[in-house]
């Protein structure tokens, strides 16, 4: 049977009043085993709450009596209390396929589970959908969901999915927008594979079958050093122009079609072809900004409403589902790293910038490449000298440029011949739970660094602070 394990209670809250303490096992809430986070809080939501407790070995009851719709105050060990379904397809270009052996478990997990794209907007092939799935996701309105599509031709999907069941999986998708679910579609392109007349023809498949999709994101596949196929390899600057053309193109015909573009470019798009990223409202809302879409005009907006004091919403990791209710943390599933709040207080392992002069931006190197026009503007800003610490990212190699993808040890390196007394800013994407993708922690690097979120506005309230670091202490 499965059991949600409680990770804390929020002192204070109705279940902390009733008795709930970290460590205990739900078992049952009014009645029902529930499967997951999502079922929980269905049952959860209600004004009195009945939950069956294993503490110790050893089941009882208790009662919550609440508010109808607030929280219990709880958070869950995990999302999901059985089995997170996992995949059963060998795409060559799976990035969980190219990570060297010996990191943390969870990152292996290869999730291809409904929930958890309702959860966390993880990408499903759909491949494992079943019939009651359906039921679940059009009856509870599990919505919106993200589905990896990356070709429409059945022997295409089947050979990029390496598996049979990719051919026919995408009639859940016709279906499910037909009930009326908000669907965001991917593609992952590989070059000689699903790019030139074979993305030509998903996008077609796309305005035929599939209309109802809300957006569409083509992003370039990720080869690391560690990948073993000899197939899958990065773009030429070529190719990576004609996939941009491509999805131009299909915009304007999607606009003609259906009123709205539909299909977007990621923003490694655009570095890999050296070309500008569109007008930010050319993103129509920006609704796949996670999937590394319109992110770096978002940035840029950010940092430049920041910087003439204009309020600007500041875009992140959504975090959707557990916005408002008791949570799990998506540790284990995907890596929504952002902190919640801007800067750290401290700078971390460092006493005192007194004296600090310049100020340094850490960032990967397509990172590097967003933040470079922003640096003139920030430095006025700070009265000093700011610069880009761009790191490489040797751990994985290939053409892994992303910054969320770094590691300790490469942070580490890049540090090492940056001078001491400087302050560095680091974003916070590049931490999960205060570790690096490599389990290091912060302790592993040779200079203090300011933990920063990873939002252009948060940069410019972290950029500001100079004034303050530069005044004499009392
Ligand atoms: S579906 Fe996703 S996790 Fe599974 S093999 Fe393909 S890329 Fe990897």
């Amino acid at each position: 049977m499965p059991a949600a394990r409680v990770l804390s209670v929020a002192p204070g809250s109705p279940a902390d009043e009733a008795g709930i303490a970290a460590g205990d096992e739900i078992l049952a809430v009014n009645g029902e085993q529930l499967r997951d986070v999502i079922a929980y809080q269905l049952q959860a939501d209600a004004a009195e709450v009945d939950l069956e407790v294993r503490r110790g070995g050893l089941e009882q009851q208790l009662v919550v009596h609440k508010q109808e719709g607030a929280s219990l105050g709880l958070e869950l060990a995990h999302a999901v209390f059985d089995r997170v379904q996992t995949c059963d397809n060998h795409c060559p270009f799976c990035f969980i396929h190219q990570l060297p052996k010996g990191m943390r478990r969870s990152l292996y997990l290869q999730d291809d589970d409904f929930r958890l794209s309702f959860l966390y907007g993880n990408f499903t092939t759909l491949t494992r959908f079943t019939e009651a799935d359906f039921e679940r996701v059009v009856g509870e309105r599990l919505s919106p969901l993200y589905v990896s599509i990356h070709a429409t031709d059945p022997d295409v999907r089947a050979r990029l999915l390496r598996n049979r069941r990719g051919a026919t999986s995408l009639r859940w998708l016709e279906l499910l927008l037909g009930a009326g679910i908000e669907v965001h579609g991917q593609i992952v392109v590989c070059p000689g594979i699903n790019d030139g007349a074979v993305l030509d023809d998903t996008l077609l498949g796309v305005l035929d079958r599939f209309p109802e999709l809300a957006t569409l994101g083509v992003v370039p596949l990720g080869v690391s050093a560690h990948s073993r196929e000899p197939e899958m390899r990065p773009h030429t600057i070529a190719e990576a122009r004609a996939v941009v053309g491509a999805v131009h193109a299909w915009q304007a015909r999607f606009a003609a079609a259906l009123g709205r573009r539909l299909v977007f470019a990621s923003d490694e798009y655009y570095l890999l072809a050296e070309l500008d990223f569109p007008a930010l409202d050319a993103y129509d809302g920006c609704l796949q900004h996670e999937n590394g879409i319109g992110m770096a005009r978002t940035f840029e907006a950010e940092v430049r409403a920041a910087l003439a004091g204009d309020d600007i919403a500041t875009t992140g990791v959504r975090s959707g589902f557990f916005a408002a209710v008791d949570g799990a943390p998506a540790e284990g599933y995907r890596a929504p790293r952002r902190a919640r709040t801007g800067v750290s207080t401290a700078p971390h392992g460092c006493q005192s910038h007194a004296g600090s002069r310049g100020i340094g931006i850490v960032t990967g190197e397509l990172g590097a490449r967003v933040l470079a026009p922003l640096v003139p503007a920030l430095g006025e800003r700070a009265g000093a000298d700011v610069r880009l610490v761009p790191v490489r990212n040797a751990f994985f190699g290939g053409n892994i440029g992303v910054t969320g993808l770094l590691t300790g040890a490469d942070v580490a390196s890049a540090l090492a011949a940056e001078p001491a007394g400087d302050r560095y800013l680091l974003p916070d994407v590049v931490l999960s739970r205060g570790r690096f993708l490599d389990g290091e922690t912060l302790a592993v690097l040779p200079r203090p660094v300011e933990i920063v979120a990873t939002d252009g506005a948060a940069l410019v309230r972290a950029i500001a602070r100079q004034a303050e670091i530069r005044r004499p202490g009392p």
